[in-house]
């Protein structure tokens, strides 16, 4: 019997199997999906068996060292690999790799151990009366007696050389119970009932629910998509099967995750990036032992090994995070269509601002649109007021606008919350004016353009289009200096300006240590602060109700990111934000400070218009090209060696142009053109059939492989740019 088996080789791009023996004691056992450790040249390593045969012909093949227990890769995840494989241009071995905790990920030397608790109960068939027993031994026997059950840390207290006397004389009987590191608190049910609409969309799901259908949930802040969501999965539980529910990784709060474990108890696993390597890999067996039904993650839990998949669920589907950076850059929604398929069951896709590619999809009957337009307690979603920066901003000193203050000062006079959000930037390096909020855009593809210092130039990186950086702004006529505000120089200034203020900063720094997260949302909800300043942390899933003031303290970061989705995301941000006001009883009210009153992501968020804003921004990218007209394949070219990296730019760039139709864009400088001292430039193709460009895509990243001068990054569908 031999087997072909995927080895993990770490920095070498291998894409194929090797063929090794099998020994005769493991013949009985093996199978497809497990791992095994492997010789490899001089090395040991472990991968994956994919395919075992009946061959006489075993001559020069090396023999398995070890092999595990379980079938880690079932026939769905490994068809899944496959797809990722095709879809993204990994390898194989990289895809099923992104699958799995680190646990059970093919690598040597990562050995996580299961732990245990043991019990002790009495041999109900052995006479003890023939025994001649100490005191010691008699109490023990006695306590077994009338507790049937008892754990032998408890039992050792009495005496451990007792209990080990009587196992050995099987008296009494040793069994241990897997323990697992996450436990989750006991959280009050608090029952509820569907209203009208809720039920309606409850209804249509539920009558389909044996279908292969993508519905997008098109719900506002507060309509109770969560509320709909557990219902679901309670009608799924019944039928036997289990549930998958993604939420980003940065609302997984434990308030999420608490409102699912209130319900469904210890039927629910977890898995998010919070978690250590132990209790993930507990998690991750739970699931796979059939011993949960409901699994609540971040991206990567898309790939729990559940077997009878019964819905999925994508909460605030339009987030970034779905989608992975590195390799293999796998979208979850993608994973998710594919599951869905294999098990025949709906996908939920969930969200108050959904994507422009999702909502576009929905009109065009490609997925099931259903709604949820009101509020769960039919108040009003709170409308936003804007305070323009342009007047405000010289007034002031620091960020913080009086009209603002003045309100939050109200609010917590009335003993009322404040929530204050603070948009930092996920790019560092483009220019804005400090004083009128303007960015420089490329005449082309009106695009922010970046910042380069050492050049003293700005350029588009989209198009290659540059110029030189001037001193002044051209609108205002102020110094172009570029001021970065950051949550502790807000949270000084709030402290002056209102002395009584109890402010609660949430932001990376305050958020490195363990459930510290939880510990700040739990001293804003027991009201020991009357403000909670932070970043996009504070943006998603939380539920105060004694918030009454959001205030957005700059709305224009992200309006002027240099990505073509700058306008989306600054709507649904705005979105999310304000939807943090007015959750309880009182009405709440939003205040955004910006310098771009007239744009029409400001204009559109201060009445939550998702669909005004939807229009505007489809004729926009209609007229420039970009998604959902076109699709968009990213390539960037990485090396230590600017020349190198340049000029096999320009070759890739012209030889696309030489064999494709479609539009290139580039080469130009990447966004963050530098980072670890490699060169990053970058090219656009604007697609509609990937079929067009799959071939020559594939045919240059295998050409790049191992090249170690230059890599080769392609990502299909690219969230960020
Ligand atoms: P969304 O996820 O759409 O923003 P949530 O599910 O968080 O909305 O619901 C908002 C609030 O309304 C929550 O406090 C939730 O408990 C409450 N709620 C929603 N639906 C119901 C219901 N049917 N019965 C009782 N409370 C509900
Ligand atoms: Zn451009």
């Amino acid at each position: 019997m031999v087997c072909d088996c995927l080895v993990e080789l770490e920095h070498v791009f291998i894409d194929k199997t090797f063929t090794y023996k099998v020994p005769l004691k493991y013949q009985d056992k093996i199978k497809v999906g497990m791992k095994a450790t492997l010789p490899f040249g001089k090395q040991v390593l472990e991968g994956f068996i994919l395919k075992i045969e009946n061959s006489s012909n075993q001559e020069n093949l090396k023999e398995i060292i070890d092999l595990d227990d379980t079938v880690i890769l079932d026939d769905e995840l490994l068809e899944l690999g496959k797809f990722i494989k095709k879809t993204t241009l990994s390898t194989l071995m990289s895809a099923y790799q992104a699958m799995l905790p680190l646990a059970v990920k093919a690598k040597k030397k990562v050995h996580i151990n299961k732990k245990y608790e043991q019990y002790i109960t009495l041999n109900e068939n052995f006479e003890i009366d023939k025994l001649k027993l100490n005191d010691k031994q008699k109490k023990i026997i006695e306590l077994l007696k009338k507790d049937k059950v008892i754990k032998k840390e408890l039992l050792n207290l009495i005496s451990p050389s007792s209990v080990k006397t009587l196992i050995k004389n099987n008296v009494i009987i040793e069994s241990k119970n897997e323990l697992y590191r996450l436990n989750q608190k006991e959280v009050e049910y608090k029952p509820f009932k569907l209203n009208e609409s809720q039920e309606k969309v409850y209804k249509e799901v539920i009558d389909n629910l044996d279908k292969t259908i993508t519905y997008l949930l098109y719900g506002v802040t507060g309509s109770g998509k969560t509320n709909v969501y557990m219902e679901i999965i309670d009608k799924v539980i019944k039928n036997g099967k289990a549930a998958i529910v993604l939420v980003p990784e940065i609302s997984l709060t434990p308030q999420i995750i608490s409102r699912f474990s209130s319900k469904f108890k210890d039927r629910v696993a977890v898995l998010h990036s919070g978690l250590s390597t132990g209790e993930k890999y507990d998690e991750w067996r739970k699931i796979k032992e059939g011993k949960v039904e409901v699994v609540v993650g971040a991206r990567s839990a898309i790939f729990a090994p559940l077997k009878n998949i019964g819905v999925i669920i994508i909460d605030e589907e339009h987030s970034q995070t779905y989608k992975q950076e590195n390799t293999p850059k796998y979208n979850a929604i993608d994973i998710a269509k594919e599951r869905s398929k294999y098990h025949k069951c709906p996908l939920i896709l969930g969200s108050a601002t959904p994507s422009l590619e999702s909502y576009a999809r929905a009109l065009k009957g490609v997925y099931h649109l259903l709604e949820l337009t009101n509020r769960y307690n039919n108040k009003p979603v709170p409308k936003a007021e804007i305070i323009d920066m342009n007047k405000e901003f010289k007034k002031s000193n620091g960020y913080l606008s009086k009209p603002l203050i003045d309100e939050i000062t109200k609010t917590i006079e009335k003993d009322e919350q404040v929530i204050l959000f603070l948009n930092r930037r996920g790019y560092s390096n483009f220019i804005t004016c400090p004083s009128c909020g303007s960015t420089l855009k490329c005449p082309n593809c009106d695009i922010t353009l970046t910042y380069h210092k050492t050049s003293n130039m700005l350029r588009c990186h989209y198009c290659g289009y540059a110029e030189k950086k001037q001193d002044l702004c051209p609108k205002c006529h102020e110094e172009l200096r570029d001021f970065g505000i950051g949550t502790e120089k807000v949270e000084e200034n709030l402290k002056e300006l209102i002395p009584q203020a109890k402010v609660l900063r949430m932001d990376i720094d305050t958020t490195t240590k363990k459930n510290s997260h939880e510990e700040i949302i739990n001293k804003f909800l027991n009201k020991e602060a009357n403000i909670l300043l932070g970043t996009q942390m504070i943006a998603k899933g939380l539920d105060f109700p004694s918030v009454t003031l959001v205030g957005v303290i700059n709305a224009d970061i992200s309006l002027n990111f240099p990505d073509f989705r700058a306008s989306e995301t600054t709507f649904q941000l705005l979105n999310q934000v304000s939807g943090r006001s007015g959750r309880g009883d009182k009405e709440g009210k939003v205040l955004i400070q910006t310098f771009n009153k007239d744009h029409y992501a400001i204009k559109y968020s201060i009445d939550n218009n998702y669909i005004g804003f939807f229009n505007e921004e489809m004729k926009i990218r209609r007229s420039l090209g970009y998604p959902p007209y076109y699709y968009i394949c990213q390539l960037r070219i990485v090396s230590k060696d600017y020349k190198k990296a340049s000029d096999t730019s320009i070759k890739i760039a012209n030889y696309l142009k030489d064999n494709l139709k479609e539009t290139i864009l580039g080469p130009s400088l990447a966004n963050i053109f530098k980072i670890n001292n490699k060169y990053r430039f970058q090219i656009l193709i604007k697609y509609k059939d990937i079929n067009n460009i799959i071939g020559i895509t594939t045919k240059l990243q295998e050409h790049f492989f191992n090249n170690n001068d230059i890599k080769l990054e392609i990502d299909f569908n690219p969230i960020k740019l």
